[in-house]
This record gives C-alpha cells, sequence and structure tokens, in this order.
C-alpha cells in the first residue's frame, strides 16, 4: 500500500520541478538557446541588391552570378547538413563569394574616389549575441574570416584599418597587396563614376554587389554575416552599414537573422537590421511583415534604396527590396534550392 509518506514525497518533488521549470524558462529562452538538435536547417544569402535589369544582362552574366550563388548556397549548407554551425555556414557562403570577382566583396571590391579598395564585413551569432566586424581593411582577402576572429579571439566587436590589418597578422593572415583587388569591371565602373562627378551628374553613389548570408542550424541557432567594398568611388575612409551590428547585419534566436545591402548610410539611419528584429520580438510581428515594414515603408520613405534577407527560427524566408532586382537564393527546410535576381521573378 502506498504510503501517504509516498504521496507527500511525490508531490513535493513535483512543487520542485514545477518551481524550476519557471525559474529555468526564462533563462533559456534569454541565452536564446534552442538545443533540440533536430530543427530545420536553412541558409538564405544575397549578393547585393541595385539596378540589375534583364535587359542590360548578358545571358552568359545572368548564369554566371546564378551559378555562384548556388556554389555559394551549397557550400553553406554542406555544413548545415553535416551538423555544423550556423555561423561556419555563414561564412562558407561568404567566402566562395568574396572569392569571386562577381561580387562586390573580397576579389570584386568597388574602387573609392582615391583608386583604393576598403573593405567592411560583420558577423553575428544569434545564440550569444556576440558580433565581429571590420572596416575599412585593404589587405585581407576573405574580410568575413577577419570578421569572426575579431569575435571569437578579441574582447571587441569592430576593428578598423591599420589595426585590424596587425591583428590579422597576428593572428597568422597573410596580407594580400591591392593589386589583388583590381578587377577591369570595378576599375571602368571608378572611371564612369568619377567623370560622372566631375559632369556633376551624379546624384547618389551606386552599390550593389554586397554580399551576405543567414543560416539556421540543427541546434535552432542563427547566425549572419555581410562583407562588402562598399559604394563605388565612395570617400576613402568611409564605413557604412555592413560592419554596423544592427544596421548591415543583425542575428537573435528569438527573432531572426538578417543581412543588409543597400545605400549605407540609410542603413545606419534606420538601424535597419535591428529594427527587424526587434518588430518581431516587441510587436509580435512575422518575419516577412517585419522586414517588409522596415524595407518597403520605412526605408522608402527616408529616400533609400536596397534590401535585406531574413531568416526566422523555424527556416522562414524574408527578402525585401524596394530596387530593380537583388542577386538572392535559399536553400529551405524542404532541401530545395531557389535563385532569383530579378524584380519580376
Ligand atoms: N551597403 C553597402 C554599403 O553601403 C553597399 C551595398 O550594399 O551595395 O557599404
Amino acid at each position: 500500500m502506498a504510503s501517504r509518506k509516498f504521496w507527500h514525497d511525490l508531490l513535493f518533488i513535483g512543487l520542485i520541478l514545477l518551481v524550476l521549470g519557471w525559474e529555468v524558462s526564462p533563462l533559456q529562452a534569454q541565452s536564446g538557446k534552442a538545443s533540440s538538435g533536430d530543427s530545420p536547417i536553412a541558409i538564405v544569402i544575397h549578393g547585393g541588391a541595385g539596378t540589375i535589369r534583364r535587359e542590360s544582362m548578358t545571358a552568359a552574366m545572368d548564369s554566371a552570378y546564378r551559378a555562384k550563388l548556388a556554389e555559394a548556397l551549397q557550400a553553406g549548407y554542406a555544413v548545415l547538413k553535416k551538423g555544423g554551425s550556423s555561423l561556419d555556414a555563414v561564412e562558407a557562403a561568404i567566402m566562395v563569394m568574396e572569392d569571386s570577382p562577381l561580387f562586390n566583396a573580397g576579389k570584386g571590391a568597388v574602387f573609392t574616389r582615391a583608386g583604393t579598395n576598403e573593405m567592411d564585413a560583420s558577423i553575428m551569432d544569434g545564440k550569444t549575441l556576440n558580433a565581429g566586424a571590420v572596416g575599412g581593411v585593404m589587405h585581407i582577402k576573405n574580410p568575413i574570416h577577419l570578421a569572426r576572429l575579431v569575435m571569437e579571439k578579441t574582447p571587441h566587436v569592430l576593428l578598423v584599418g591599420e589595426g585590424a590589418e596587425r591583428f590579422a597578422l597576428a593572428q597568422g593572415i597573410a596580407l594580400v597587396p591591392q593589386a589583388y583587388f583590381y578587377t577591369k569591371r570595378r576599375w571602368q565602373s571608378h572611371l564612369r563614376g568619377l567623370e560622372r562627378e566631375r559632369a556633376r551628374r551624379q546624384k547618389q553613389q551606386k552599390g550593389g554587389g554586397t554580399v551576405g548570408a543567414v543560416a539556421l542550424d540543427r541546434q535552432g541557432n542563427l547566425a549572419a554575416g555581410t562583407s562588402t567594398g562598399g559604394l563605388t568611388n565612395k570617400m576613402s575612409g568611409r564605413i557604412g552599414d555592413s560592419p554596423i551590428i544592427g544596421a548591415g547585419t543583425y542575428a537573435n534566436n528569438r527573432t531572426c537573422g538578417v543581412s543588409g545591402t543597400g545605400q549605407g548610410e540609410y542603413f545606419i539611419r534606420l538601424a535597419i537590421a535591428h529594427s527587424i528584429s526587434e518588430l518581431m520580438e516587441c510587436q509580435g510581428l512575422s518575419v516577412k511583415e517585419a522586414a517588409e515594414l522596415v524595407i518597403m515603408k520605412k526605408l522608402t520613405e527616408l529616400g533609400g534604396s536596397g534590401g535585406v534577407i531574413a531568416l526566422d527560427a523555424h527556416g522562414r524566408v524574408a527578402w525585401p527590396f524596394n530596387t530593380e532586382g537583388m542577386y538572392r537564393g535559399y536553400i529551405g527546410p524542404d532541401g530545395k534550392m531557389v535563385i532569383k535576381i530579378y524584380k519580376d521573378e
């Protein structure tokens, strides 16, 4: 016969578990940890937003972009599939695009007004809210990797210029000469930009080709990263939104991961990436509602142009942009790959 003590003890243990449950859940929520280990995996990338029109694209260029976007997606997805972290996936996908002359990041970075290449990048971990970034680096082949090292090996979030490059050397990263970043296409758009400026016809400096990635791993952790050469013919020393956490990049397991592309000054002024996360957390908006509100309404109303990729903790994707096109692609929880370039596809 079950004694009265048995029932008493059972009740006592039950009460303890209940109290612990109440205590532990909010803490778990705060660390943003979803450690089930069987979350859906997903990755979304962009290769920049801008004046990307079907009629001004050759068939060869169109397929070169799609092939490189597919390669970047596959590189990131392979990491996620074998149980790797979303941070590793983001870094792998971005490095493929940084190594390609097609995009305005790493190898294909645009030129400043002074004829130099000055790159920005950042990465953020949605589980811990740790972040790392570099600004204005001139001799780093893969700025996203250096941003990751800033996050993991320093007590800081953002290192710029020479200091960032000294840190790279100390970490065993070989510096590359500026000549590495020379591409005929970007040099010609630099010269055309200078010409336009001389003729005072240039209203807004153009970007385009910035790269970014957001990934969700099996542990339910989100990460986001962005890498860019900035705007064509920007002033030397100008830092855009891409290395600014909350502007061009943000990730939080409780909401979403975001990477932006467009006129960085507007993205900084509107704290675009963080705003999307905040609208989800505080107003209960879905990732699509939040991203669209911020890009199609707030950014557009302020007169800025660009777009974002955003991914929530369930693997739902949003990618609003108010430009003619945005190089973009994702592999969702169903494992299917989607790649798009123009507005009307
Ligand atoms: N957002 C980048 C910057 O302002 C440029 C771009 O995305 O095209 O530096």
